[in-house]
């Protein structure tokens, strides 16, 4: 596995009292902070790769062009992505540069869990599919909890909880991603610190139709003022823990839906997967509160789900009992360090 050997972030690129002016300006600053003599490649994080990427790509001007073709499936993302893939390969031309997609790992996922039964010509003429998200993270997770116990990753089963401030649950087949909970964009599935998860789509239509809000503005509720932030006002789960301690009914009910959705997708992937050997939890949330990995996972033993408290409290890795059927993990996630990984395979080095 390869080392860390510097790592840094720029923040809010081109905002007023941001880091940089723009991705030009930021890039020249980490080639100023870091020594670039030995560097190999450049691995680049491409949020939605659509159907046409399965594994990280050696960028060309093609790819170029395809990963702009996908901007309208993630008009926020690509973008950026797409900005610093060019102002990487005009200040490094001789540098060989890799995309490597959080939509790749879940590729692997069958026509029927990937399929909205929607009217079908539409969902074909507009790329409507679910394409799941946070791939690298489940991948990385996944295989790290098989050597965390010990197995060969081929052979275990294990679902993967990636709660950050973006959160999505993984279903995992001897290191195949079967199921994902985000959709052809990172909105669906669990509830998240600003994007409110799985809802009904007439809601948007209530809101339009009904409160007569313009479908820009509901846009912007449902990812920036919904999740969390949207019941209680706050983002941070560590906020919502202590308000909850308090007593504040808000955050009491935010902390349970957001519990209670990620046990619901828990029990769907035990379901498709027939049995799981592990759960793993990763992520802000998921590497560091006891109290949501207790509470996500209550009531299960009579599936073999349990959670030592004592093991939990402590923030072991291994937070099951040893005699539990089904073992309860804790891995931090590196997505940093998997997307170096991914760029080494896709070089063949
Ligand atoms: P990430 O996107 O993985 O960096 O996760 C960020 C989120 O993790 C924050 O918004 C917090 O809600 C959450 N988080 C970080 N530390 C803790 C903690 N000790 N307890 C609960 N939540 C935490």
């Amino acid at each position: 596995m390869p080392a860390t050997l510097a790592k840094g972030l720029i923040e809010r690129i081109g905002e007023a009292g941001g880091d940089a002016a723009d991705h030009t300006a930021a890039l020249q600053q980490v080639m100023e902070s870091i020594d670039l003599s030995n560097l190999g490649a450049i691995g680049h994080r491409v949020v939605h790769g659509g159907s046409l990427f399965s594994s990280a790509t050696l960028i060309d001007d093609e790819v170029v062009e395809t990963i702009e073709r996908l901007v309208p499936l993630a008009p926020l993302h690509n973008p950026a992505a797409l900005s610093g893939i060019a102002v990487a390969r005009k200040l490094l031309p001789d540098v060989p540069q890799v995309a490597v997609f959080d939509t790749a790992f879940h590729q692997t996922i069958a026509p029927e869990g990937v399929t909205y039964a929607i009217d079908a010509g539409l969902a074909a003429d507009w790329q409507i599919r679910r394409y799941g998200f946070h791939g690298t993270s489940h991948a990385y997770v996944a295989r790290e909890t098989a050597a965390l116990l010990g197995r060969p990753a081929e052979e275990i089963n294990v679902i993967t909880l990636h709660l950050g401030n973006g959160a999505s649950a993984c279903a995992v087949q001897g290191g195949r991603s079967v199921a994902t909970s985000m959709g052809m964009s990172p909105q669906s599935g669990l509830v998240m610190g600003t994007r409110s998860g799985d809802i009904d789509p007439t809601v948007i239509f209530h809101l339009h139709r009904v409160a007569g809000l313009p479908i820009e503005e509901i846009e912007r509720s449902l990812t920036r003022s919904a999740g969390l932030q949207g019941l209680t006002g706050a983002n941070d789960m560590r906020e919502i823990q202590r308000r909850r301690d308090e007593g504040d009914p808000a955050a009491t009910l935010a902390f349970a839906v957001y519990c209670r959705r990620i046990k619901e997708h828990v029990g769907a992937y035990l379901a498709l997967l027939g049995h799981t050997d592990a759960i793993t939890f990763t992520a802000g949330v998921g590497e560091n509160s006891p109290a949501v990995r207790s509470a996500a996972l209550q009531g299960l033993s009579t599936l073999g789900i349990e959670i030592d408290e004592a093991r939990n409290n402590r923030g072991d890795r291994i937070v099951s009992p040893d005699a539990a059927r089904v073992a309860v993990c804790v891995v931090p996630t590196d997505e940093e360090l998997e997307i170096a990984e991914e760029t080494r395979k896709a070089l063949g080095a």
